[in-house]
Order: C-alpha cells, then structure tokens, then sequence
C-alpha cells in the first residue's frame, strides 16, 4: 500500500525534505502532501538587505508550489491540530489528511505584541523589524530618510532565528551611514540580553571586537520589557533605559499556535521535543521534525535546517522500511556573517565545537572567523544554491550534517 507522507509547512526544511524524499519514493510507493498557509516563499537571508537598498522583495520571494517536484500535493492551508493519537491532521478548511509519517518543519512565529508597546503607538513609525517582508521594507524607508540620531538594534529574547542576523544589520548600518557620509551624526547601539555580542565565547569575543572597532556599542544582559515608540524609550525588566529615534527589534519568537493545540506535540514554547541526532520527535516513533520548529540546542538557522533535512530524509526511509534509525546529525551549523564594505565572517561549530578559526570544508577553503572579500561572495552566492541546490534536495558536495575538522586549528583557540 502507498505511504502517506504528510509534511507541515513548506519553508526551507519542508520544501527540502518534500524534494528529497520524492527522490527516494517512486510514485506508487509514497504519496506526499505539504502544507503551508500561503504561496510565498521568501528567501529569509536576502530580508537582511533589503533594508539597505542592497534587495528587493522581488529578488528574494517565489511561487512555494514550484519549489515542489512533480508528483508532491501542496495544500493552501492553515494546519488546525495535530491528532497524533489517530495520526492525522486537521487543515482549517475541515480537510483531514490522514499520515504514516509526519514531517514537522513549521518554524517560529514571531511575537511582537508579547512585549509591551512594541506594537502600539510607534510601531513601522519609529520602531521596526526586518525579519518580515513587510518590515523590512517599511524599515528601508525609514532609513533611507534618517541622517542624524540614535539607533537602538535589539534582541528582545532567544531563541530567535539566525542569531547572528542581528549583528549583521548593526554592522551594515555602520557602513550605509559611512557610505552616505551621515555616520557621525548617528549612534547605533546593540542591545542583547546575552552576556556578550553571541552565544559562542569565541565568536562572541571576535564580534565583540567588530563592534567596538566600528563604533558600534554593545548593551548587555538587556532584557526588554517595555517600549514607549513615541518616546523612544526601551525599557528593560531591571529598569535601565535606552534612548532611540529608530528602533530595530527582533521580537520574541515561539513556536507555531496548532503545536500548542496538539496534545502532546510541543513544549510551553511551542517547540517540539526532538531526538538530537535522529531528528524523531518525543512525540511518536512517526513523528520528524527539522528547522526551527524543533526544541534543538543548536542555532535555528537555514544551514541547520538543510544539514537537519539530510539526515531526517534517510531516517524517514528507514523508518519506514522497518530499519534502525541513523544518528546523524551532529549539530552542524555554518553562518556568513555580513560585516560591511563587501567583507564577511563565516563560522562553522556544532554541538560540541564551538566556532574554531582555520578553513572551511577543508584546508584549502573559505577563511573561519575572520573577515574576507570570499565569504562576502560566499554569502551573495549562497541565494542561487538555495533556489537550485538546497531546496530541490540536492546534496552539496563536501558540506553536510557532519562538521568538518580538518581545517580547522584547535591549537590557536588554547594558545
Ligand atoms: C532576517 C533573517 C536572516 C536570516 N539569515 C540566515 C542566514 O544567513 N543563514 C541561515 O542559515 N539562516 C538564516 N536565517 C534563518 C532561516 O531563514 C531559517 O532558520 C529557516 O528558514 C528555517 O527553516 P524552517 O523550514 O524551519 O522554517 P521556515 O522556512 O520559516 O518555514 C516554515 C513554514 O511553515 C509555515 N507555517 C507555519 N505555521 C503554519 C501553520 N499553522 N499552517 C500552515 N503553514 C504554517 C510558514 O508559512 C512557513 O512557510 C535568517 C532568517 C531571517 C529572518
């Protein structure tokens, strides 16, 4: 009888998992369904430029459905609940699909309206944030007009997708207002409630250093509890205050409003309990879960999400021909980190390594740790090999879900 493969949400772990998994499926072996509420898929990375006039949102969202191989259903819909007693799953407009297999990759919602005001009086005036669409473009003309004053980037609270984002604006902004020769006349300010610029001691102290030698300064242990958008002031729990005439938020994350709603399912956050290194949930031996979505001590990034996605696939497979899963997954995540003026850092650690310096896959590779014109065209690269590799499932040689060592140098790390 035909497996039936249910994936929920076609962002970059369900597109990809989706692709990779009709690779392995002929027709009348498996049929599989994915869900997504809209039609829009949006290349996150490329919502980091946008604000700067570098991208439009016309270079960076397409069509979700052609990002599906032939022979995948895709369902427009709002997934209700998760039955996972009666392994089915109900769709807002009434439609049950019943599964043998359950892909979970629905990421984080984001949640601006938990912290107070944010959302009030002020907000797409003088407070934003560019991890959507929307407000990255709203954000572009803010900036566009903005000369002189104090900018405030905050992180309102981890875990939130691609940490390192964040960093990356404040950094472009030091070079936007350098190139329209303003610099001087604004303030940037980051603001985290990290007990440094990045959860990694290694990295953080690198980017730390970035910040200073930019100009850049960096708050810490901020935790904002409050925002006034008219008066410019965020307010942190501990009651210290910082000024701003434009605000940048990440708002708090959580996990998506029916994994909540599904017994069994999620954590308190929303997120879904997940084994580390077979990708199958707590929830039922059928149930997989990749990307953000998942309860993982590792970054929620689009490289997680794809080395994740390799090793979810073949145990999929596996599962379903009754063998043992593969305990694959080792934590693997790889980051560009954009810092100005055509240069960026790449960093590459996993569960057990932190960022190292050296060379990444291998001795002869892509600078680790340290600025570089080449990891600037790595990152500007990397669009084409989501749309053309990464999500239609094919494999990239030499990266995947194990982290390389052999260019790495532990030894300069001790030293
Ligand atoms: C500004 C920014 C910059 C980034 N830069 C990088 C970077 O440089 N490198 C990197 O590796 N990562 C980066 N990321 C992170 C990366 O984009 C995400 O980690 C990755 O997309 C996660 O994939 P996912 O499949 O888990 O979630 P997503 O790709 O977000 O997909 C989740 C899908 O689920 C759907 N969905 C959710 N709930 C429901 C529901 N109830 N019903 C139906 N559909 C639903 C959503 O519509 C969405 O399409 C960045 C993110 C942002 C915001």
């Amino acid at each position: 009888m035909r497996k039936q493969i249910v994936i929920l949400g076609g962002g970059t772990g369900g597109t990809m998992t989706a692709n990779r998994l009709r690779r392995r499926f002929d027709q009348d072996e498996a049929e599989i369904h994915v869900v997504d509420r809209d039609d829009l898929h949006v290349y996150q990375p490329g919502l980091l430029f946008v604000p700067f006039g570098l991208s439009g949102l016309d270079e960076i969202v397409r069509p979700r459905h052609r990002q599906l191989r032939d022979g995948i259903v895709f369902h427009r819909s709002e997934v209700e609940s998760v039955w996972i007693e009666r392994d089915e799953v109900l769709l807002d407009d009434g439609a049950v699909l019943p599964y043998d297999v359950l892909v979970v990759a629905t990421g984080v919602r984001l949640l601006p309206e938990e912290t107070e005001g944010l959302t009030g009086p002020g907000w797409n005036e003088r407070a934003f944030t560019f991890y959507t669409p929307e407000g990255a473009e709203q954000l572009q003309r803010a900036l566009e007009w903005f000369d002189g004053g104090r900018i405030v980037v905050n992180v309102v609270d981890m875990p939130i997708k691609c940490p390192v984002a964040p960093l990356e604006f404040a950094f472009l902004a030091d070079w936007y207002f350098r190139e329209r020769r303003v610099r001087e006349r604004v303030e940037l300010v980051y603001a985290t409630p990290l007990d440094g610029a990045f959860t990694k001691p290694v990295a953080s102290e690198r980017l730390a250093g970035l910040l200073a030698d930019k100009g850049i300064e960096l708050v810490t242990e901020f935790n904002a509890g409050e925002v006034d958008g008219v008066g410019g002031k965020l307010v942190s729990y501990d009651e210290r205050t910082l000024d701003f005439d434009l605000l940048v938020t990440i708002p708090l994350h959580g996990g998506a409003p029916y994994v909540e709603r599904s017994p069994g399912l999620g954590d308190a956050l929303g997120f879904v309990p997940t084994d580390t290194r077979t990708l199958q949930t707590t929830a039922a031996p059928n149930v997989f879960a990749l990307g953000d979505a998942t309860d993982l001590p590792t970054s929620k990034a689009g490289s997680v999400t794809h080395f994740e996605g390799e090793v979810l696939a073949e145990n999929v497979v596996r599962f379903l021909a009754g063998k043992e899963l593969e305990p694959g997954y080792d934590g693997h995540a790889n980051c560009f980190i954009e810092t100005g003026f055509d240069k960026a850092l790449l960093i590459d650690f996993n569960y057990d390594t932190e960022p190292l310096p050296g060379h990444f896959p291998g001795p002869v590779g892509l600078p680790l740790l340290r600025e570089s014109r080449l990891n600037h065209l790595g990152k500007l690269m990397f669009q084409w090999v989501y749309w053309h590799a990464l999500l239609p499932g094919r494999d990239i040689p030499g990266v995947g879900p194990t982290m390389p060592m052999w260019g790495k140098k532990r030894e300069t790390i001790h030293a």
